[in-house]
């Protein structure tokens, strides 16, 4: 090859390369290349770049102003916390929550690589995290950052967190963090939290998650010969267990499919192993009625629901000791408040944050939907735990649900509406001069 083939051609892929960098960076204090950059650092598990995560949050917050703490209540699982001090700091605080990590993803099932925020030319933002959660984490920055730029001062002071963890349950993030000794001098009043995607023009909020519990039920009894007809065999107990269980399963999803509460309003019970049968080099053994059995359930609870005549109805109806049974039951996080109320945030009249909050998104032009129960989990629990109000809140309007999904993206123009959206909403909120709460 020539040198001035050569020259040409390094010039050719300097230009093509600087050019396609542009595209995707135009500028790298831009909001959307901020967004870009968070989503960028891997910090899906089981891996997460908590490091690298938290440095680069960190510098974006001093270049705002704000003061910046990191605490480590678990080796390598640092929380930031990033305070922006109100007019009177005797009144509650507001936190502002997002979790640092995501789930993985299959690169191979992707349209864009996951972790290179491809943005394409509808502009939308290609990468795990788009929706859940790194996107409310910039908005919340940027919201502070035009605020700080106007010289608005708020009365009340703001912080906001960035937790480890959350999707492997919080463990060792938010609960560690909401039950330290640093959180209770935070004195917070409000928290908002994370929310969903909406594909209508109306933004959803979650007053409530739902409490994930990990059920298996275990069968025992005398093996026997396949052609034989016997009772309390394992397999015969487990299948009796298994019949009770979908009819109380039906019973509550008929009242989702009678439109008499929503999905995320009832228990749901749903089997997702089964485990049994004697191993043969060609499979099973089939004339062979197997010692044990075992299922395996997610169940998840709403806030309303009874926690300890659920688990009468395990131990009396889904696994009785007089059927040779027994279960194990993970309880994943807590279901009532220190004061034992269940862990709702009212949204009516009697939680004033609630209409600050709903006004702030009127005046802001936004519309709200109903507020729901979130049909899962997030680190909202552990603030609501605490006794403190606590929205789910992601401004995410005619956008898919792609949490956890292959192709998750967000649409640059909703993200910079969410920007506007909590202008209004940190706004409000930080300037509530209520003194009941
Ligand atoms: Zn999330």
């Amino acid at each position: 090859m020539s040198m001035f083939l050569l020259f040409t051609l390094s010039l050719l892929f300097f230009f093509f390369s600087t050019s396609s960098q542009q595209q995707q960076n135009p500028n790298k204090s831009d909001p959307i290349s901020l967004f870009q950059q968070y989503l960028q650092i891997k910090t899906a598990h089981p891996n997460p770049d908590y490091t690298s995560a938290i440095s680069f949050l960190t510098s974006q917050a001093l270049s705002i102003g704000l003061k910046t703490l990191t605490l480590e209540f678990t080796p390598k699982k640092p929380v930031l916390l990033l305070t922006w001090p109100g007019q009177n700091p005797s009144f509650p605080s507001i936190l502002l929550n997002s979790h640092i990590d995501s789930v993985p993803a299959e690169p191979a099932k992707w349209a864009h690589p996951p972790f290179s925020a491809f943005k394409d030319s509808d502009g939308r933002i290609f990468a795990r995290g788009s929706q859940d959660d790194k996107c409310i984490g910039i908005q919340y920055l940027e919201a502070i950052r035009t605020l700080k730029s106007s010289n608005f001062s708020p009365l009340r002071t703001i912080h906001v967190s960035f937790v480890p963890d959350e999707e492997i349950g919080g463990a060792d993030g938010a609960a560690k963090f909401a039950s330290s000794k640093e959180f209770d001098n935070l004195n917070v009043g409000f928290v908002l939290d994370e929310g969903q995607a909406s594909p209508s023009d109306e933004f959803r909020v979650f007053y409530a998650d739902r409490t994930p519990w990990h059920l298996i039920v275990r069968a025992l009894g005398a093996p026997g010969h396949g052609s034989r007809m016997y009772d309390n065999g394992a397999m015969e107990n487990l299948m009796e267990s298994m019949e009770v269980l979908a009819r109380f399963r039906e019973s509550e999803f008929d009242k989702v499919k009678a439109g008499m509460a929503a999905a995320s309003e009832v228990i749901s019970v749903n089997p997702v192993f089964l485990k049994a049968g004697t191993p043969s080099p060609t499979g099973f053994v089939m004339n062979m009625q197997p010692s044990e059995a075992e299922a395996g359930f997610d169940v998840r609870l709403p806030p309303t629901a009874d926690p300890d005549r659920l688990k009468k109805r395990i131990s009396n109806e889904w696994a009785p000791t007089t059927r040779n049974m027994t279960y194990q039951l993970h309880e994943g996080g807590p279901m009532r408040d220190n004061k034992g109320r269940p862990l709702m945030t009212p949204t009516n009249s009697s939680n004033p944050w609630w209409s600050v909050f709903e006004q702030s998104i009127i005046a802001g032009g936004g519309k709200l939907a109903k507020p729901e129960i979130l049909p899962s989990t997030t680190d909202a629990r552990f603030m609501r735990q605490r006794g403190i109000p606590t929205l789910g809140f992601s401004p995410m309007a005619n956008t898919p649900i792609l949490l956890h999904e292959h192709n998750e993206f967000l649409k640059d123009s909703v993200f910079f509406r969410g920007i506007k959206v909590y202008e209004s909403v940190i706004r409000a909120l930080s300037s509530f001069a209520g003194t009941s709460v």
